[in-house]
C-alpha cells in the first residue's frame, strides 16, 4: 500500500526522473571523473552539467558549488572555513532554533573556546533582530542561520541580516536545508558568502548536498584529501548521486512555477480543517511568513508520538517535532524557544507537503485524524480537567 507521505521535510520521494538520470552511471558509465581517459572524462562532463544545474537554481556560479554527502556536511563545513580562516575572531552568532546540524556544532564550540550568542525567536518563530544585532560586532566571525525552519517553516530574513553582518566584517552562512526548491533563491545579488543544502530534501537521493561558497570567500577544506571540487572537498565523487542532484534542482527550478500553488492550497486545506474539526488545536509558527508545503499544528493534551502510531495504521506519515529529535521524548527544542506550553508541544505534529501530494490524501488525512485525537484524548489524565482552556498560538 502507497504510503501517505506528508513528511517531505524528513525526506523526499526520489523523482523518477532524477533515477532514470542516475541509472547509467551506477552500471554503464562507471568511470571515475577524474581520469585521463575519455570514458571517466564523459563522467566529468556529466558532474559540470549537473553542477550547472544546481548552480542555476541557485543563481550562482558553477564553480561557487562544493558537492558534500549531506546538508550536516557542508553545515559543519561552512563553520569550521569561517572559523579558521578568521582565528582571531572568537564570536559566533546563530539561534536558538537551528537544526541540530548547527545546533550541536555551536554548542560544542560554545564549549571550546568560542563565545556563542543563540539568538532567541517569538511566539511566532520570528527572529528577535534588535537581539541579533545589538550582538553583531567586529569580533563576531560567522552569522549562521537557517534560512527556513524544518519543524514549523518559518523563513528568516536571510539578505537583511546579511546586509548587517557583511557591514561588520562576518562571514555569512546560511543552511537553506529546508528553503532550496521551496524558495527562490538568488545568489549572484545576494551578502551571503555560504549556503548549505542537501539532495534528499529535494526529491534527490540521501547522501548528497552541496555548499555554495561566493567566490572570494576565505576557504579551509574540511575534508582535506584529494583535488576534488578544486580542493575543497577531497574524496571520489558520489557521481550518480551528483548527477541526480543536478535533475532535482531543474525539476525544483520548474516545479516552483507550476506546482507551488496547488501544493501550498492543499496545507492550507489541511491545516484549516483540522484547526476548526479539532478542539483545542493550534498553528505553530508565523502563518505569513512560512514555507508553502509545512504546518506544525499542537493538539493539546495527547502525546505526538501516540498521534503518529494511530496515523501508522492508515499509513499516515508525518513527524513530531524534527525527524532527528523523535525517539526521544523531549519537546522539541524548536517549540520550546517559542514558547509553545508543554501540554501543546508534547502534541505537536508537523505535515510536510511535497509535489506529489493530492487531495485525496488531504481528505484522507482530514477524515481520519479528528477521530484519533477524540480517542486519545479520552485516553488522557489531563484532558478532561483543561478541556477548553488553551491559548492560540497563531
Ligand atoms: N538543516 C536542516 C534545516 C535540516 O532540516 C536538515 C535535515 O533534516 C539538515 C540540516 C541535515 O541535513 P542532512 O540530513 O542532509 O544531513
Amino acid at each position: 500500500m502507497k504510503p501517505i507521505y506528508m513528511d517531505n521535510n524528513a525526506t523526499t520521494q526520489v523523482a523518477p526522473e532524477v533515477i532514470e538520470e542516475m541509472l547509467p552511471y551506477f552500471g554503464q558509465y562507471y568511470g571515475n571523473p577524474s581520469s585521463m581517459h575519455t570514458f571517466g572524462g564523459n563522467v566529468g562532463m556529466k558532474i559540470k552539467e549537473a553542477r550547472l544545474k544546481l548552480a542555476d537554481l541557485l543563481d550562482a556560479q558553477p564553480e561557487e558549488i562544493v558537492y558534500t554527502s549531506c546538508g550536516t556536511e557542508s553545515d559543519s563545513t561552512a563553520i569550521w572555513a569561517a572559523l579558521r580562516s578568521n582565528p582571531d575572531k572568537r564570536h559566533i552568532i546563530t539561534s536558538k532554533v537551528e537544526h541540530p546540524a548547527v545546533k550541536n556544532l555551536c554548542e560544542y564550540l560554545d564549549r571550546n573556546g568560542y563565545r556563542v550568542t543563540f539568538v532567541p525567536v517569538d511566539g511566532y518563530g520570528n527572529l528577535d533582530l534588535d537581539h541579533l544585532y545589538a550582538n553583531l560586532t567586529d569580533e563576531t566571525a560567522i552569522v549562521s542561520l537557517m534560512w527556513a525552519n524544518n519543524e514549523t517553516g518559518v523563513i528568516f530574513p536571510i539578505e537583511e541580516i546579511a546586509q548587517r553582518a557583511k557591514a561588520h566584517g562576518a562571514v555569512v552562512h546560511t543552511d537553506a536545508v529546508q528553503a532550496v526548491g521551496k524558495l527562490p533563491i538568488n545568489l549572484a545579488d545576494s551578502h551571503v558568502d555560504m549556503l548549505s543544502l542537501s539532495g534528499h530534501k529535494l526529491h534527490a537521493p540521501k547522501g548528497v548536498g552541496a555548499l555554495y561558497v561566493r567566490r572570494g570567500t576565505k576557504f579551509a577544506p574540511f575534508l582535506v584529501g584529494g583535488h576534488q571540487e578544486h580542493g575543497r572537498r577531497g574524496g571520489t565523487e558520489n557521481v550518480a548521486s551528483i548527477i541526480g542532484l543536478g535533475k532535482a534542482a531543474e525539476l525544483a527550478a520548474a516545479h516552483m512555477k507550476t506546482e507551488h500553488d496547488r501544493v501550498r492550497a492543499l496545507r492550507d486545506k489541511l491545516e484549516s480543517a483540522l484547526l476548526e474539526r479539532i478542539p483545542n488545536s493550534m498553528r505553530n509558527g508565523d502563518p505569513n511568513n512560512r514555507l508553502l508545503n509545512t504546518t506544525s499544528i499542537a493538539f493539546e493534551y495527547v502525546e505526538g508520538e501516540a498521534i503518529l502510531l494511530m496515523m501508522d495504521e492508515f499509513n499516515i506519515c508525518a513527524s513530531s517535532g524534527s525527524a532527528c529529535t523523535s525517539g526521544s521524548l523531549e519537546p522539541s527544542h524548536v517549540l520550546r524557544a517559542m514558547g509553545v506550553p508543554f501540554t501543546a508541544a508534547h502534541g505537536s505534529i508537523r505535515f510536510s507537503l511535497s509535489v506529489y501530494n493530492t487531495e485525496e490524501e488531504i481528505d484522507l488525512v482530514i477524515e481520519k485524524l479528528p477521530p484519533i485525537i477524540e480517542r486519545l484524548r479520552k485516553m488522557s489524565p489531563f484532558w478532561g480537567r483543561n478541556a477548553g482552556t488553551c491559548q492560540t498560538v497563531g
